[in-house]
């Protein structure tokens, strides 16, 4: 089996496929990853100044640790703490004008 690169033209071209590829990766981004407090900002969908309104959810990461936790206590009912600690959750910010969805916060919070 010959999985090797093909010839590449971009190499006599002088074409850098790396650029191109951080400059899409920035270009698809929608929602910005937001800290855990109300933000200051310009809403981008009605343009006005506002402070974020900001939700806690449970995010992927609640569910994980759940789980973690559910297996090192053997279904004590400790499982559900991390539905009431909100640095495993995810917190959504909103526009208090439009109710737009502005982003969110990381879900993985390592500070
Ligand atoms: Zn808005």
């Amino acid at each position: 089996m010959d999985n090797g690169p093909p010839p590449s033209y971009q190499e006599a071209t002088g074409w850098d496929p790396n650029i191109s590829a951080n400059e899409s990766t920035r270009a698809v981004t929608t929602e910005e990853t937001l800290g855990r407090t109300s933000t200051h900002m310009l809403c981008p969908s009605c343009h006005a100044e506002i402070l974020t309104t900001t939700i806690t959810r449970a995010g992927v990461l609640t569910y994980v640790a759940s789980y973690f936790i559910c297996l090192f206590s053997f279904g004590l009912g400790c499982c559900l703490y991390p539905f009431f600690i909100d640095d495993c959750k995810v917190v959504h910010h909103y526009c208090p004008n439009c109710k737009e969805s502005l982003g969110q916060s990381a879900d993985l919070d390592l500070d």
